[in-house]
Formats: structure tokens, C-alpha cells, sequence
């Protein structure tokens, strides 16, 4: 899966496992007293516990899976299960959510359902040793939601589409199933739909023929998969087809947005992706076509589904030709989802507490592919850039956790699916490939997915097949580096001695007593002499270090250099702290450093120094509008402009009334317009700046401008204001409230009446520094009975409290806060995650600090996932606050 809010904020897990897990008896098998496993606890979540006994008496499982779709809200369904059973002597659960059951019967016999609303419970009478076949009718509404089968209704043309997203564990929203990774089975789809509806699955159909006003398609087998990676999509999807690679390709959107689809890119980078994954881990393709679906409301940015990859199609619909970015995400998303088939679907993690193995490896595998198998070559430096810098940042947070934790029940699965999992993890992935070499790395990862294909594995197997490849024993690597958190720094030491360096050393600290974990790592340290205007590299040395000194005696009669950058390459995962010469050269001389990378880290180094308070904000700006203008990388300047519009948030945040605020946000407005005029003739740079133009515009002169823009009175040579430029100017007015911009949104909401216009819209609206518009929308998105979809909601959170309105903010903040219990209990963590993300309140003020602080000391019973999201606020809030001290210092 590809994940897609603006940060995830889940946590730990203490307060779960009281719940959920059973009571765990010493007792063993050969006593026999021994009591009886406790009944599985009636809540909607599955427990690790329960998980492992059910999967210890269950196998070879098999769905045979019949539905009735017929456009309405709600859907039809019967699962006949079959399944061998170890032993009659227990009851068992079936997973199933919210239906109204028609009827069960259990080898033969009609049963009364024993139903709570999460799973049916067979009685042991009912049940035999051996071959057990249930089959149930049900119906269900559909689910809006994301989760399930979901159901969307098009506003442009009321037509209906359905979609299945079961990660982690929603399958049971649909159909009757032992809803757990471990208990692999294989699916046989039957379902009736409306005449003009396509349907997708896992296999192709086998035939489609007439059932009444409908038609019903039957669907091959397929082979083993868990659940959560089967899939079935209906609805009257626009088809585009591909049949010149190896595997037949297909692609599907809604007809409303076909128009904006580029079937041509998907393509290209679909068949590049196959071959080389084919090549890559030596076991072909395991299916025999590849479908790609882009669906509405989508909760995450795509989904490994065997065969039939879900994407939501707001992040891939574009209304112009595509720019090198939008391509570029387009491709690493393509292969993340592709490196799932084989690491995730081919061979899948027992239980939920792996799930983060899977991310890792996709992330990395997908960054390796797009690397080498598209035009992209940059990858990995978008990857240091983007995923590297959000681990950074995540594991220096006092709510950091091990990569590796235990998930107590499916409530928690997606507690820490955050930035460690996919970024950290796939750092830890790139560092034992360089320790062990890449070839050893491919082969221990292909012995791994031969040896475990079609079954569950554990992290032990993965890395155990690693050690055997490489033949040498990971205990310590694993220990270090998967079951203890924080991030170690980095500082290169050392003297010159008649020009020459006399001794050099790296020191490795930890960041914290609580943290204390050293660990071994294998970097490039070079050193770099300005020569003239460039810096030359002087030296370069990979080295192995551990512990908290390790001498580099192959530095030694190296030129004294005037830059050191000890992770050059980035092949560790560690913080680098340059010393005072180097932090000087970076600051003075950041556009003379020729190598893309190391630039890219020099940037990264100065802005660590601010977010730490050790740099003025101002003083970063400074080198911002002097060296930004002169970035010729494609990549690297949208990492740097990225960085200033969060540094202007950051003002925002202070005071956006300040003097220093309101001139220095003239001059970055003055650079971006620059920067967009100057790249006339060059799409991607153009689009790139005038893209950071319209986040960055607030002055009256800038929004007068972008006010022209909109309605023609002026242009951009080069630029077209396509209708998402019109919606982002859109907003930008309504924002800040510019004159006539409500009527503005009204306007354009009359021009785009899609869905993608309508969430534009709603963003504008939300947007709006009125305290009417935030009083109703607060009420709104905190109401748990509001009938509007979640992703709604989701854009109404997102957008509610720009970082300038902070009066507004200021005023809901104890509400907001107090709320904060409630919502936690009744609201589910789908809805919880956003919601701890982005409306707790910050101030950036010693006050707004107490408050969460308050918040934070009564939060001890909140969820693990909300709890975090409340602690990391509160640690955000205090760094503001420092980084407001060190401007206001200056
Ligand atoms: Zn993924």
C-alpha cells in the first residue's frame, strides 16, 4: 500500500493489549485441566491470540463467492466456505460485518446464526474434524468509507462505481471469511452486475452471460492469497488495454475523468516495471495479467491487490500534459504496488506485526526499480529528499518506536504504519544491501521468496535468508537496527597538520539516555577542497564504523579539507552533524557543490540546524533566496522550494503580522514570480515555480496578480491556467480573503461540477477566515452522525485552520481539545487519524505549549494511535516555539 495523509500519527500499544488480549494460561497440552481457550472477545477487532488458534485449527481454505450488485446501496452476497478443521471440540469464528444474515447453514444443516455484528460463531456440534463447509446469505450496505466495498455515486453523470479495499482487515465487510493474513485460501467469484458494468478481479472472467436485467461473470480460481490482497471491482469503468508486453495490461477509470487519464505513461512504466521485477527476483509474474484501477474516495494512494492494483485517482488525473514530477510519482507508485506482488501477496507476513516488512521492502524495491528501469535515474535522491527526511523527522520524536513492534488485535494494525515502517525501514533495507553486498542481497531475497511463495513468513525467515546468502549471522544487525528506535548521529573529527589531516575520527552519539542503542554502519566519509569556485572532491573512504569512536586512518595525508560530509552517498541511516568549517562552507558556498546529492544533504544539514534552533530562520531564508534561483536539478529545487514554503508556514505560524515576516514573504513571492518569468520554455521548472507562487502568495500585491491571472487580465508567458491552477488560485483568494472571492468559488464550483471540483471547492470554502464558516464546519466534521462521505470530511479537516488564521484557531482550540475524548471513542481510527493530524491545536506559543501539555497529562486513557497524535503535536508546538526564539534572538 501506498500511504497518502500528510503525516500518520498512530502509536504504540499498552493500552490495546489490556483490552484485547486473553487471558494466557502456562498451562500445557498434556494437562488436563488444561481450561478451555477464553471465548474470542465481542468487539469488532480480531486479536493476534484468537488469530493464532483459529489458524491452528483451520486450513486449506477455499471461497466460493457469489454478489448481486445492482447499483443501490445495498449489495447481496453468498459465501459457501470450505475448509479443513483440526478438531470439533471448540466453536468457531467466521468474520462478517454489519449484514443481515438470510441464512447459514453448516455442513448441510440450516443453523441459526449466533451473530454480534463483527463475526458469526459456530457451535462444535454444528462442526466436524475434517472437511467443513458454511455457507451464508447476506446483504450489506455498501461502504463510503474507503473500506469494504465502497460505493461511489458521480455527481457529473449519477452514475455508480464500486471498489474493495480490505488492508488491513476489512474483508469481512464484504464477505464471510477468516479474516487474517495467515490463513491463505483460494477465491471463486460469481457476481451479477448492471449490463453496461465492468468487473474486476483477481483472475480474468471466464464468461459473462445474461441473468435477468443483469449479467452475471464467473471468474477463474486463483491461486493462494490472504484476504486482505483479494479484490473485486465493479462499476462502468472506461477500459484501456495494452497487450505488448509480456503480461496483457489493463487500465480502468470512471468515464467522467478518462479524459484525464494518460493510459500511455501507465503503460510504459508498467511493462518497464515487470520485466525488470521478472529479472530482479528470478520468479516470474505470478498472474497472468495486470490490471490497474483509479477509483474515487480512495483512503490511502494505491493498493497491491493481487492483479487488480487499486490507485486513487485524484493524485493520478491530470488537466494538462504531465510534468517530470507528476511522471516520476506516477512511475515509483507503479512499482511500489508491482514489488508488492511478489513481497506481500507471492509470500505475506503471518500477522499484522510484519506488515511494516512489507512496506520497506516495496518502498525500497520501488525506489530500485524506477532508479533502474525508467527515466527517472534520480530516484534515490527523491527518495533521500522526500521518505528519508520524514523518517529522520519521525524517529527524532519522543513518540518514536522500533520498527519492529508487536500489534496486539487488528485495532492496532495500522498504529504504526507510518514513516518508520515505509522510510526507516527501506533506509535499513539500502544499508544491509551496501553491507552485504548487492548481489548477496538479491540472492537471499529470491531464496526467500522461492522458499515461502504461496505461504507466511516471519521477519526471522527474511532475515535468516539473508544470513544464508551471505553466510554470516544478523542476530546483532536485527537487534540494533529493527527492534530499537531513534535515529544515532553522526560527527566527523579531525586535525591538520602542515595542510595535511593528522588524524580523523568519527564519533557516534545516541539521541537520547532513553535511546542509548550505538549502532554498526557501513558510510562513505569525504572530504572536499574549494578549489577556485568548486569544490573538488579530495578524498573518499567507505568505512564501517561502531561504537562511539572509530579511527579513519585512511584519511590521514588527505589535503586539509573545507568541507566533510560523512554519509556522502547516503548509504546510512544516521543524522550528520558537520562541523563549524563545513557548516560554514554550506551555508556560504551551497550552489558550488557540483554533486546533486551531496548539495541535496548540505540543504538538508542547514535545515535540521534550523528545525533544531541552532539556525535562524531568517538566516536559512537568507541562503534560500540567494541559491534557490541558481538550482539547475529538477528534483533538488523541489525539495528546496518545499522547504521555504514550510519555513513561510512557519512564520505563519509565529506571526504572519511581523515586520520580518511581511518583508521576507515579499521577497520569496518576488523569487517564485522570478523564477516562473525566468523559465519560460521550460514546462516542468515554470510549473514548478509558479506552483510554489501561488503556496507562497498572501501579499495584496501577489493575490492581485494571481486575481489577473484567473480571470485573464493578465498572463505568464508559457503558463496554462488549467482548471487545477484555477482551483489552487481559487482557494488562495478565498483564503485570504480576497475581494469577491466567495463569488470566485461559486463561480468555478458552476464550471467543474466533478467530484475532484466539488473537494475543491469544499477546500476553498473551509478556508475561509470567517467565523461562521469555521463554526459550522467545526460542528460539521465533529458531528459523528454528518451524512457526508468521509473523504469530505477528511478535505474539510485538512483545510479548516491554515496556518495564518491562528485567531481563529486560538478560539476553538479548548473545544477542540475537549472534544478530543469523545470523538477518540466513538469515531474509529480511520477517522482518528486525520483528525489527530491536523486538528489538534498548535499555537507556536509558551501558552499554546501548557495547553497541550494539560491536554496531553489527562490524555492517559485516549488511544494509543490518538495519544500520539496528541504528543506530537505538543513536541511540534515546542519546537516552533524554540525556532521563535532563535528568529527573534537574531
Ligand atoms: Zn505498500
Amino acid at each position: 500500500m501506498k500511504t497518502c495523509l500528510p503525516r500518520l500519527l498512530p502509536l504504540a500499544v499498552a493500552t490495546a493489549l489490556t483490552v484485547n488480549a486473553p487471558f494466557v494460561h502456562a498451562a500445557t497440552a498434556a494437562d488436563p485441566a488444561r481450561p478451555a481457550m477464553p471465548a474470542r472477545a465481542e468487539n469488532a477487532f480480531l486479536s493476534q491470540v484468537d488469530a493464532a488458534a483459529r489458524a491452528a485449527r483451520v486450513s486449506n481454505v477455499d471461497y466460493a463467492l457469489d454478489f448481486t450488485l445492482t447499483g443501490k446501496e445495498t449489495f447481496s452476497g453468498t459465501t459457501t466456505l470450505t475448509f479443513d478443521l483440526k478438531d470439533a471440540n471448540a466453536p468457531l469464528t467466521v468474520d462478517l460485518d454489519k449484514a443481515t444474515i438470510r441464512s447459514l447453514s453448516v455442513n448441510g444443516k440450516t443453523v441459526a446464526p449466533r451473530y454480534n455484528g463483527w463475526f458469526i460463531t459456530l457451535a462444535p456440534s454444528d462442526l466436524v474434524a475434517g472437511k467443513n463447509t458454511v455457507v451464508v446469505a447476506y446483504e450489506r450496505p455498501h461502504s463510503t468509507n474507503g473500506e469494504g466495498l465502497h460505493r461511489m455515486v458521480d455527481p457529473v453523470d449519477g452514475r455508480v462505481y464500486t471498489y474493495s479495499h480490505f488492508e488491513p482487515a476489512a474483508a469481512h465487510q464484504m464477505f464471510a471469511v477468516f479474516d487474517q493474513p495467515d490463513l491463505k485460501a483460494t477465491y471463486r467469484v460469481t457476481v451479477s452486475v448492471p449490463a453496461d458494468w465492468q468487473v474486476i478481479s483477481t483472475t480474468r472472467e471466464t464468461g459473462v452471460a445474461p441473468a435477468g436485467d443483469l449479467r452475471r461473470w464467473t471468474f477463474a480460481p486463483t491461486k493462494k492469497l490472504s484476504p486482505y490482497n483479494f479484490s473485486m471491482h465493479a462499476g462502468p469503468y472506461t477500459m484501456w488495454e495494452d497487450r505488448s508486453g509480456k503480461y496483457p495490461m489493463r487500465l480502468f477509470a470512471r468515464q467522467s475523468v478518462a479524459a484525464q487519464i494518460k493510459p500511455a505513461e501507465w503503460f510504459r512504466y508498467t511493462k518497464a516495471g515487470l520485466t525488470f521485477f521478472d529479472d530482479y527476483f528470478g520468479i516470474p509474474y505470478q498472474f497472468e495479467k495486470y490490471d490497474q484501477i483509479l477509483v474515487p474516495d480512495f483512503l490511502y494512494g494505491a493498493m497491491e491487490n493481487a492483479a487488480a492494483i487499486t490507485f486513487s485517482e485524484n493524485r493520478f488525473m491530470y488537466k494538462a500534459d504531465m510534468t517530470a514530477e507528476q511522471r516520476a510519482r506516477l512511475a515509483s507508485v507503479i512499482m511500489h504496488e508491482m514489488a508488492h506482488q511478489w513481497f506481500g501477496d507471492l509470500v505475506t507476513m503471518q500477522w499484522w506485526n510484519g506488515l511494516w516488512l512489507n512496506e520497506s521492502f516495496a518502498s525500497f524495491m520501488g525506489t530500485l526499480a524506477t532508479a533502474e528501469a525508467t527515466e527517472f535515474k534520480d530516484a534515490w535522491r527523491a527518495f533521500y529528499s522526500e521518505g528519508k527526511q520524514r523518517a529522520y523527522e519521525q524517529d527524532q520524536k519522543t513518540t518514536t518506536h522500533p520498527i519492529e513492534v508487536p500489534v496486539p488485535s487488528t485495532q492496532n494494525a495500522f498504529d504504526n504504519i507510518d514513516n518508520i515502517t515505509y522510510s526507516k525501514g527501506a533506509s535499513t533495507l539500502i544499508q544491509l544491501r551496501q553491507l552485504l553486498g548487492a548481489d548477496v542481497f538479491r540472492k537471499g531475497v529470491h531464496d526467500y521468496l522461492v522458499k515461502y511463495q504461496y505461504r507466511n513468513a516471519r521477519l526471522d525467515d527474511f532475515i535468516g535468508s539473508l544470513g544464508h546468502a551471505a553466510g554470516r549471522d544478523l542476530t546483532g544487525w536485527t537487534k540494533q537496527w529493527l527492534y530499537e528506535a531513534g535515529v544515532d548521529t553522526i560527527a566527523a573529527r579531525y586535525t591538520c597538520k602542515g595542510g595535511k589531516v593528522a588524524g580523523f575520527t568519527l564519533e557516534q552519539t545516541a539521541p537520547s539516555r532513553a535511546l542509548p542503542t550505538l549502532r554498526e554502519q557501513r558510510v562513505q566519509v569525504a572530504a572536499f577542497r574549494l578549489d577556485g569556485k568548486d569544490y573538488k572532491l579530495e578524498r573518499n573512504v567507505a568505512v564501517t564504523y561502531k561504537g562511539a569512536r572509530t579511527q579513519v586512518a585512511a584519511m590521514n595525508g588527505a589535503a586539509c579539507p573545507d568541507l566533510v560530509y560523512p554519509n556522502y552517498g547516503d548509504w546510512g541511516f544516521v543524522k550528520v552533524q558537520l562541523d563549524p568549517r563545513s557548516f560554514d562552507s554550506a551555508r556560504t558556498h551551497l550552489a558550488q557543490v557540483d554533486d546533486p546529492l551531496l548539495r541535496a544533504m548540505l540543504w538538508q544539514s542547514l535545515w535540521d540546524g534550523v528545525r533544531d534552533g541552532k539556525l535562524a530562520l531568517n538566516d536559512f531564508l537568507t541562503t534560500t533566496l540567494n541559491n534557490a534561483p541558481l538550482e539547475k536539478d529538477y528534483t533538488l529545487l523541489g525539495d528546496v522550494l518545499g522547504k521555504a514554503v514550510t519555513a513561510k508556514r512557519y512564520l505563519d505560524m509565529m506571526d504572519p503580522q511581523a515586520v520580518y515576516a511581511q518583508a521576507v514573504t515579499r521577497q520569496l513571492e518576488d523569487m517564485a514570480w522570478n523564477g516562473a518569468v525566468a523559465s519560460r520554455g521550460n514546462d516542468d521548472f515554470q510549473r514548478r515555480w509558479f506552483g510554489t507562487y501561488v503556496n507562497l502568495a498572501s501579499s495584496r500585491p501577489a493575490l492581485d496578480r494571481l486575481a489577473a491571472l484567473l480571470d485573464g487580465k493578465a498572463s505568464l508567458d508559457g503558463l496554462a491556467v488549467n482548471q487545477d491552477l484555477r482551483w489552487a488560485i481559487v482557494r488562495r483568494l478565498n483564503r485570504y480573503d480576497y475581494p469577491g472571492a466567495a463569488a470566485l468559488v461559486e463561480a468555478e464550483g458552476a464550471r467543474d461540477r466533478s467530484d475532484a471540483g466539488q473537494a475543491a471547492a469544499l477546500a476553498a470554502t473551509v478556508s475561509r477566515p470567517d467565523p461562521a464558516v469555521k463554526a459550522e464546519w467545526l460542528a460539521t466534521v465533529q458531528d459523528p452522525q454528518t451524512k457526508l462521505p468521509f473523504s469530505k470530511v477528511r478535505t474539510a479537516m485538512e483545510y479548516l485552520y491554515p496556518s495564518e488564521q491562528r485567531a481563529f484557531s486560538e478560539q476553538t482550540a479548548d473545544a477542540r481539545l475537549a472534544q478530543l475524548a469523545r470523538l477518540d471513542k466513538g469515531a474509529g481510527p480511520v477517522y482518528m487519524r486525520t483528525y489527530g493530524a491536523v486538528m489538534i491545536p498548535a499555537g507556536c506559543t509558551p501558552k499554546s505549549v501548557a495547553r497541550l501539555q494539560a491536554a496531553a497529562d489527562a490524555g492517559r486513557d485516549l488511544s494509543a494511535g490518538t495519544r500520539r497524535a496528541l504528543l506530537d503535536t505538543l513536541q511540534e508546538d515546542q519546537r516552533c516555539v524554540t525556532m521563535r526564539q532563535a528568529l527573534t534572538a537574531h
